[in-house]
């Protein structure tokens, strides 16, 4: 089959698109025809490499997938050949306690499709047959494809981690990427105030489009005076983060007493601080999320089929142009998603 693979890890150009045995699925697993594979954040760290983690050579990467069920393994029975499959990114053990309690993305061994397993960025991928989930009729594949990664991770984000309720302030930082657009979304979903920033007046008008009730340009205003302003002092009930240190004094100074900052990343570096005077007296809560369980991606599923929450697409790429998707991703110039067509 033709695939993405890099041997060692570094810029966009260590992608080759070559050649590689047709994986055969085990007891359990299911070959999965991809149609579409959604670039992530996740992808461009994984090809450049991450101190500590050791991902197996050569690799195949790429985790938000959508196609079409190719072969099943022994003992398969929830899905046959020539069915139409979104996939859950995330593989875990299924048996230990966490994933016995439905808290699959605390599975010690818990990775995605494409991190320490080969991944999507193919015309073929095995993976387990739990992670094939209904698919969303009303969409291409490249627009389910654009699902899993960013919405799941936004939903568990801001309902599970943070404990969004209807009504409350949202500061949604970064509305220009994906899990930033799925997250203004969903808090327009339970009825919330959405402020959201982004770097250009083209991604602050696309931000307004999606729900934002106000935005903020982070290159010409200062987010916390801004957050102030528009909240007349009182600051936001939650910021949603993944930018990381450009952005955290600004993210922890927005929240009002008892608000939650939630973070899933940290795509400007992992250096920050916090004064712990306003930790306390304004009783605020720094939440770490990574990633999300099966069964929130079955609730953003149904919202997905029903309409409620829509991917956004921002330009798709042929499975060979890899390289050039990374780049275009790196440059930060995208509003959502960016996906490999596969044909
Ligand atoms: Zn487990």
């Amino acid at each position: 089959m033709k695939a993405i693979l890099f041997d060692h890890h570094g810029d966009p150009d260590v992608l080759r698109y070559t050649d590689v045995p047709e994986p055969e699925p085990r007891a359990g697993e299911v070959l999965v025809r991809v149609r579409a594979c959604a670039l992530n954040h996740l992808d461009l760290w994984v090809r450049g490499g991450l101190p500590g983690v050791s991902i197996p050579l050569p690799h195949i990467p790429g985790s938000d997938i959508a196609g079409v069920i190719e072969k099943i393994g022994a003992g398969v029975t929830n899905v046959k050949p020539g069915q139409k499959v979104v996939l859950a990114p995330g593989v875990t053990c299924g048996k230990c306690a966490a994933c016995l309690a439905g808290r699959d993305n605390y599975c010690p061994q818990f990775t995605n499709l494409g991190y320490m397993i080969d991944g999507g960025c193919a015309e073929f991928v095995r993976c387990p047959e739990v992670n094939c989930f209904p698919y969303p009729e009303n969409l291409s594949f490249e627009e389910a494809a654009a699902v899993p990664l960013v919405f799941q991770t936004a939903w568990h984000m801001l309902l599970t981690r943070a404990q969004l309720q209807p009504a409350e302030s949202v500061l949604v930082l970064g509305a220009g990427s994906g899990v930033g657009s799925a997250a203004i979304q969903i808090a327009k979903f339970l009825g919330c105030r959405v402020i959201a920033t982004a770097g250009n007046d083209a991604k602050l008008a696309r931000a307004k489009e999606l729900g934002a009730d106000e935005t903020i340009n982070h290159h010409t205003q200062k987010i916390k005076d801004e957050v102030r302003s528009l909240t007349a002092k009182r600051g936001v009930d939650v910021v949603f983060e993944h930018v990381g240190t450009a952005t955290w004094e600004d993210s922890v100074a927005s929240l009002t007493r008892g608000g939650r900052l939630v973070t899933c990343g940290a795509t400007t570096g992992f250096d920050a601080k916090i004064d712990l005077r306003f930790l306390f007296s304004r009783q605020l809560s720094i939440l770490g999320s990574y990633m999300g369980n099966k069964s929130e991606f079955a609730t953003v599923l149904k919202l997905v089929a029903a309409g409620e929450l829509k991917p956004v697409l921002d330009r798709t790429f042929p499975l060979a142009g890899c390289r050039l998707a990374h780049e275009y991703l790196e440059s930060g110039a995208q509003f959502g998603k960016v996906v490999l067509k596969v044909d």
